[in-house]
């Protein structure tokens, strides 16, 4: 059977990564965590002090880029994909507050965005994956043949987040994550490089009002009618 690739982009925490995950594990593709990436690179930057008052120190960061290295490996245990940032699991990590309060401002460089970008596209010489993010479809894969576009209101998100920290026995502020979200999406989708848009030939998705099983349905029919078109 023919290969693709398969871009999922969308907004924060409208459930991008679950569904990716989901459907790889049911079509037999890896999965690629774009953003991981880039909460990579702001861990990096939180580690080596390059964070002041919110501000990216850009000289330092532009000199150690080419030596930050984002590879995923499964966990032996649950087979879930794990960050790697220079070797190191930094799964936990990269999820925490510090992190996504930092990383629409460390993802809008460009020097960080054509450093990740390249590592993407390695990501996929051979086809048959899945990446989740906010401009796989229209930057990153512009010619992928399955695009997905994702999207749900600001407080579907912002709970579904506020429940996945508590699920995880951390504590969590809803008005923190809310506003947290409201600040990421402007972020997004009002940069100069590779703003946060719908690709013109991507299907769009709002899963405000869907179970998992129900979406999960709906990609994996979407993804045999796109490898019969192909
Ligand atoms: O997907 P996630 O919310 O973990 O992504 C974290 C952040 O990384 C996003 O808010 C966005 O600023 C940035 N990002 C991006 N381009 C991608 C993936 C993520 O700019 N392809």
């Amino acid at each position: 059977m023919k290969k693709i690739i398969i871009a999922i982009d969308g907004f924060s925490s409208c459930g991008k990564s679950t569904m990716a995950k989901s459907l790889a594990r049911n079509i037999g593709y890896l999965y690629f965590d774009s953003g991981a990436m880039y909460r990579a690179v702001s861990l990096y930057c939180l580690q080596n002090g390059l964070i002041e008052n919110n501000e990216v120190n850009e000289e330092a960061l532009r000199l150690a880029i080419d030596d930050i290295c984002i590879s995923f490996e499964a966990d032996p245990v649950t087979k879930n994909s794990i960050t790697l940032l220079n070797g190191v699991n930094v799964e936990k990590e990269i999820r925490s507050l510090q992190v996504s309060r930092i990383v629409s401002i460390v993802a809008a460089l460009d020097f960080v965005r054509t450093a990740m970008i390249e590592q993407q596209r390695q990501m996929g010489k051979s086809k048959g994956i899945v990446m989740d993010g906010r401009d796989i479809g229209t930057t990153v894969f512009p010619d992928a043949e399955l695009k997905i576009f994702v999207t749900a209101s600001a407080q579907v998100r912002a709970q579904r987040r506020y429940d996945e920290i508590i699920a995880r026995g951390d504590k969590a502020n809803y008005e923190e994550i809310l506003e947290n979200v409201r600040q990421r999406d402007h972020i997004d989708q009002t940069r100069e490089v590779s703003p946060l848009r719908q690709a013109h030939d991507a299907i769009l998705l709002d899963n405000s009002n869907m179970t998992l099983q129900e979406q999960e349905e709906w990609l994996v029919n979407l993804f045999h009618k796109t490898v019969a078109a192909c």
